[in-house]
């Protein structure tokens, strides 16, 4: 089992909106990564970092978004520049934060995208769009070939891969534990040391859900497994991460 992270890309935006507490007058630049988990015959991809027309020009990409002015994006280069997309057998979505799945519009389009229920109805509810800051253009018209799923999930049917659902960040946010010793958070926590001190980005679906969530994924660190936090400078190298 190998587990890789590409470079999805960077944002750049005020640090206290990722983390309560922090100055709205200092500027961070926070990685995006994307996961790539080669199991067996099966190579998932765990999201897809930034749409790289949007990493050129966000407001023009996303035009009539107020949210995107909030951040400055940057792609080196897009992930069909780290691995090949053709050899990919499904894509797994934390989330659908553009961040996340801006990256889906280069995918081939028989590709099966996995996420949970309750993510995929937020996703075209008007209310929660607006509220999650999603940007439908990131998911529009890939509907036929979503595979919906509810709750804590063996992706595989043999244990390896197991996707947990941890809510709260969006309104159907998910996690994936790999092997025993690995869990790719996404963004239940920005930070390695959200998991114990609490301090959540200033917006999100439902905090206090989200704080259970950190609790669950604290409770599995606890216990020895390495937990990937969301956009942590400090830990977010792209290369091979360690399975355990
Ligand atoms: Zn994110």
């Amino acid at each position: 089992m190998r587990v890789t992270m590409l470079d999805g890309g960077h944002f750049t935006s005020a640090a206290g909106i990722w983390r309560r507490g922090e100055d709205m007058g200092r500027r961070v630049r926070y990685p995006v990564p994307a996961y790539l988990i080669e199991v067996g015959e099966e190579r998932i991809l765990v999201d897809t970092g930034l749409n790289p027309d949007a990493a050129a020009d966000a407001t023009r990409h996303y035009e009539g978004s107020e949210a995107i002015g909030y951040f400055e994006l940057e792609q080196e280069e897009a992930i069909d520049r780290q691995v090949d997309l053709d050899s990919l057998t499904m894509v797994v979505l934390t989330h659908l934060h553009f961040d996340h799945a801006g990256g889906l519009a280069l995918l081939p389009s028989t590709l099966p995208i996995v996420v949970q229920r309750r993510e995929w109805k937020a996703g075209s509810d008007p209310e929660a769009i607006a509220r999650n800051f999603f940007q439908p253009r990131d998911y529009e018209g890939v509907d036929d070939r979503v595979v919906l799923v509810d709750g804590d999930h063996d992706l595989l049917g043999d244990g390896s891969v197991e996707l947990l659902l941890t809510p709260g960040h969006t309104p159907g946010h998910q996690s994936v534990r790999v092997g025993v010793g690995l869990i790719i958070g996404g963004d239940v926590t920005h930070f390695a040391v959200g998991l114990d001190d609490g301090r959540l980005p200033i917006f999100g679906d439902d905090l206090e859900v989200q704080l259970a969530s950190a609790e669950r994924l604290r409770g599995y660190r606890d216990g020895g497994v390495a937990v990937r936090p969301g956009h942590d400078p400090e830990v977010l190298v792209p290369g091979p991460v360690a399975v355990g």
